[in-house]
């Protein structure tokens, strides 16, 4: 592989907080190296259409602070077939691009997989996704960001459950796993909390809510996951008031304000490294893999392997939840 000239780079699947940080880190550490650095405008179908522009150092200033991604996301099944890849690798060798950093999650890097086998082109993953679910990495860019915002959200919602003796159900992200969940769960002093990684026992459930929970004089709050087996926060609230109907039950699903916001200072910090790492990886020659930071040491991380093995939850921090809520 001949000296990079010019590097590419996309976000693809949900938008996270941290990925505009990325982008900024990819463009500049790019230009810092001597290369042309360019935005894919609308993940892999922006590929297609080749909404690509060049960017310069100061076109990423002022967007580290900012949430979403300037360079915007969108799901592509165009790029799922053969066609459409072929079609995106025409939009790049005919700039004479050959080297991309694709920022997103397992999709993104299914496809990017395939994309690197089909066409030869160099590419690297930065782990950009909420959930935290990606194999190879502690943490994903924009977790950090996203549980500082369910914290903050569920401390709120403390307030109205403790006047008013509730217990409260609230549904946070996470629709495969429960990273989020479990981490605002311990953070929040949560008494109980439910992920889809683990099928809810319900009768341990009640049992534990009765332990912790008087509507004469106490509060009580229990996280779950979108993802939970049994139905949500919603399903399991009504579960829960048909075998106790004294109870005072609220439900709240924090929803889309959990993808928001100007990203912490940790994800600012990761995304920052990641950025670095990914261009460092390219004009390394490394190729179909993912940087990511274990135990603080940068790792690189075939696409293959985080494809195919799943993030477990630490099981020390899923028992302390119990622990902690006597
Ligand atoms: P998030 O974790 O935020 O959902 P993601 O990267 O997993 O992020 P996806 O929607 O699964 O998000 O994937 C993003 C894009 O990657 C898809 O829209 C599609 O274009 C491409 N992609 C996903 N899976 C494949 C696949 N099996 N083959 C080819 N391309 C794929």
């Amino acid at each position: 592989m001949g000296k990079i000239k010019r590097i590419g780079v996309l976000t693809s699947g949900g938008d996270a907080p941290g990925m505009n940080a990325a982008i900024r880190a990819v463009v500049r550490a790019a230009i810092f190296n001597g290369c042309e650095a360019y935005g894919i405008y609308g993940g892999y179908q922006g590929l297609i259409e080749g909404d690509i522009r060049r960017l310069e150092s100061r076109d990423v200033g002022n967007i580290i602070q900012r949430g979403g991604t300037i360079l915007k996301s969108a799901r592509s099944q165009e790029f799922r077939t053969e066609e459409g890849r072929a079609k995106a690798a025409e939009q790049l060798k005919e700039r004479g691009i050959y080297a991309l950093v694709v920022i997103g999650g397992d999709g993104s890097f299914t496809g990017a997989k395939y994309f690197v086998q089909e066409h030869g082109i160099q590419v690297v993953g930065i782990p950009g996704t909420i959930d935290n679910d990606l194999y190879g990495t502690d943490s994903t860019i924009g977790y950090d960001t996203a549980v500082n915002t369910a914290v903050q959200a569920v401390d709120k919602i403390k307030d109205t459950a403790s006047a008013h003796n509730r217990l409260f159900f609230i549904e946070v992200m996470g629709r495969d796993a429960g990273f989020i969940a479990l981490r605002t769960a311990i953070a929040t002093g949560a008494e109980a909390v439910l992920v889809p990684e683990i099928e809810t026992d319900l009768t341990d459930l009640y049992h534990f809510i009765e332990q912790d929970y008087n509507p004469k004089d106490s509060s009580g709050i229990v996280i779950v996951a979108e993802g939970e087996k049994s139905g949500g926060a919603y399903s399991i609230a009504e579960k829960v008031a048909q075998v106790h109907p004294n109870y005072d039950i609220r439900v709240s699903v924090l929803g889309y304000i959990q993808r928001g916001g100007s990203p912490s200072q940790f994800d600012r910090v990761l995304a920052s490294q990641l950025g670095v790492a990914a261009v460092d990886a390219l004009l390394d020659d490394q190729n179909s893999v993912m940087v990511g930071i274990m135990n603080r040491e940068i790792v690189h991380v075939p696409f293959n392997k985080t494809i195919k093995h799943t993030k477990d939850l630490n099981p020390e921090l899923l028992s302390m939840v119990r622990i902690l809520s006597v």
